[in-house]
């Protein structure tokens, strides 16, 4: 129930909103659309977001749509202490048309104590907060109603008359009888109020109501294009019917009547669990379809991988094959079918072969602009991207850069993220992992220091990223350039810096078959970021555990072999030992377990009956526990 004191204030402010009919091209649509994205995580200050969604504003005008992304989290806005729901403009603020919107959690729009989608629109339309300008939400600390609790905080007010000045609440809605005056005497905070932060919204004031309908009439952003007739019907709310044509000036006169509900025609669409996969590892595909989902059946196609069809709705598929790959959905039911095609859309890895150590990339060859199986992601689109640069470290010719300070004065350039992704290194059998890279970057004076660098690992392909451990921050880069105005260049070999990943931090690498790289970085949201420099990934490892090999006199042989292999060792110990032979996608194919007396020769056959195909194998040896890997090659 409102507050007595706020009760007469509450009115119908008679705004309706409806999902739009038709969409910009005149398409029957349910106004609401479902749309893969990888980036659901809306920052308000990524306006980027806006250009990565297909189906953004930049395709429906904020002039004929009010826009509502609901996405899976605002991960990092952190406003008074709290992390936001929601965000959106109030007219005319907003810094470029995509953004002219309101973006909403999932969460917040879920969940029924916040109103929060009514309080978003509230802004759209011009409102501020109840507890504005000065304001201060009432944290939990200083909710207890025992005077003088309203020492300790600022009172806040928005420009309506008609609601008071207030601290606002947060989260919480005490018994509002229990309430004293909070910043106007004689008033109790307006808790009720759809624009304060507490968790019973219930109201607008007659006040709000004025202003956010002059919002709707005004010329500001174009909100009065809105209610317009004209773009109601365009957007489909209205059906506009002929009366009559005047036979002699040719003037139409029409009528106007709610349009009736009409059945649309779904709209594929899919996504995946991922989009980089390693050779027979599965990738579970779900319809995203939407616009009519009654009766939907589904015809799945997908290029190089099996089943190469499917009418599941969730299909499992796996590639065994590396390459790029189209998929395919067509959807039909009685109102009709749709058909999605992304090529490619799933990019399939195979098992590189061993890596003699160290490897190193200093980046010096001239004959392409990456190394080759390295790939540059530029997440942007913009022309902002790694590029080759003819300065490196320890004074070598060439070297990776992203050249952020190179490219000022483009749109939107900041919140950009540009990746440099490595081929593929194959650890299988090795340990004593070490990785290291040498960089240098710098910092322009005054700039915020909120641009991110990851280094990031794989182990599946590419699916999956997992930052390396201690890896330097952005700010501990730009200490190896220091403070530089002008595009950064590292003149000299004493601006490099490098950074080691010692073994014992990357034991987690151990026996990985397929592992990436990647150098990860997003511009500060203004776009000030300096170049980043990267030279000399270099990795080292060491193959095997020669050592007790050695101790043991472990070997097998024949090998290559085109039938059965011996494998033999004598045990300076008692010891439990185990054999295991792994294919190279690590599937078991043989395996045996038995004691062994010290000082024996023991010998153990490797594909006895023949029954495995050609190919490379893992032959491993469980020593007490202490583990001797060999590869066995059957051709
Ligand atoms: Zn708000």
């Amino acid at each position: 129930m409102i507050d007595p004191l706020y009760a007469p204030l509450y009115v119908n402010s008679h705004m309706h909103f409806e999902l739009a009919k038709k969409d910009p091209q005149g398409n029957c649509t349910t106004g609401i659309l479902h749309h893969y994205d990888e980036n659901t995580q809306w920052k308000q200050s990524s306006l980027y977001n806006y250009k990565y969604s297909t189906v953004g504003t930049y395709n429906w005008s904020p002039s004929r749509y009010l826009n509502v992304y609901v996405v899976a989290a605002i991960l990092g806005d952190i406003q008074d202490g709290v992390q936001i729901g929601g965000y959106t403009y109030k007219p005319g603020t907003a810094p470029n048309v995509g953004s002219d919107a309101v973006v909403l959690s999932i969460g917040l729009l879920l969940d029924p104590s916040t109103r929060g989608l009514s309080h978003e629109i509230g802004h759209w339309f011009g409102l501020s907060h109840t507890f504005d300008g000065n304001g201060g939400f009432r944290t939990p600390q200083n909710t207890n109603n025992t005077p003088p609790y309203n020492v300790g905080f600022k009172c806040g007010n928005d420009d309506i008359s008609d609601t008071p000045k207030t601290p606002g609440f947060l989260s919480i809605c005490p018994n509002y009888a229990t309430l004293l005056d909070s910043c106007d005497i004689g008033k109790r905070p307006n808790m009720h109020n759809i624009m304060d932060y507490a968790s019973c919204p219930m109201m607008f004031t007659q006040g709000q109501t004025d202003k956010m309908r002059s919002s709707a009439e005004s010329s500001t952003a174009n909100r009065n294009y809105l209610v317009d007739t004209a773009n109601l019907v365009f957007t489909g709310i209205l059906k506009q019917t002929v009366v009559s044509i005047n036979p002699v000036t040719g003037d139409t006169t029409f009528s106007y009547a709610h349009a009736p509900t009409v059945i649309c025609s779904p709209i594929a669409d899919f996504y995946a669990n991922r989009a980089k996969s390693c050779q027979g590892q599965t990738v579970i595909y779900n319809s995203t379809s939407y616009n009519n989902t009654t009766g939907l059946s589904y015809s799945w196609q997908f290029e190089g991988g099996a089943p190469a069809t499917s009418t599941l709705t969730t299909p499992s598929v796996v590639y065994s094959v590396p390459g790029n790959y189209s998929t395919t959905l067509t959807i039909t039911n009685s109102s009709g079918s749709s058909t999605k095609v992304r090529s490619p859309f799933i990019t399939t890895s195979w098992h590189v072969d061993q890596m003699s150590y160290p490897a190193m990339e200093g980046f010096e060859s001239t004959s392409s602009l990456f190394p080759v199986g390295w790939n540059v992601i530029n997440k942007d689109y913009g022309s902002l991207t790694w590029e080759p640069a003819n300065y490196g470290a320890l004074g070598s010719s060439r070297c990776m850069l992203l050249p952020n300070a190179n490219n000022t004065g483009i749109v939107l350039s900041g919140g950009n993220v540009d990746i440099l992704e490595t081929n593929q290194y194959n650890f299988s059998n090795t340990s004593n992992i070490t990785v290291s890279f040498d960089y240098s970057y710098a910092r322009k004076p005054g700039t915020p220091a909120d641009e991110v660098f990851k280094f990031e690992y794989s182990t599946d392909c590419g699916g999956t990223w997992i930052s390396m451990p201690a890896t330097p921050d952005a700010s501990t880069l730009a200490l190896s350039g220091g403070t530089v105005s002008a595009p950064y260049v590292p003149f000299s070999d004493s601006k490099w810096k490098t950074k080691l990943y010692p073994a014992l931090a990357l034991t987690g690498l151990n026996n990985r078959p397929d592992v990436k790289f990647r150098f990860w970085f997003q511009n500060d949201a203004a776009a000030t970021a300096q170049n980043l420099y990267i030279d000399n990934l270099n990795i080292t490892g060491t193959v095997g555990l020669d050592e007790l090999g050695n101790t043991i006199g472990l070997s097998i042989y024949p090998n290559p072999t085109s039938g059965s292999s011996v494998l033999e060792f004598t045990s300076p110990v008692n010891a439990k030992i185990a054999i295991t032979v792994f294919d190279v996608m690590g599937r078991v194919v043989e395996e045996s377990a038995s004691e062994v007396l010290a000082g024996n020769l023991n010998k153990y056959n490797i594909n006895k009956n023949g029954a495995l195909k050609p190919g490379i194998y893992f032959v491993s040896l469980n020593l007490n526990n202490q583990k001797i890997t060999k590869k066995l090659i059957i051709d």
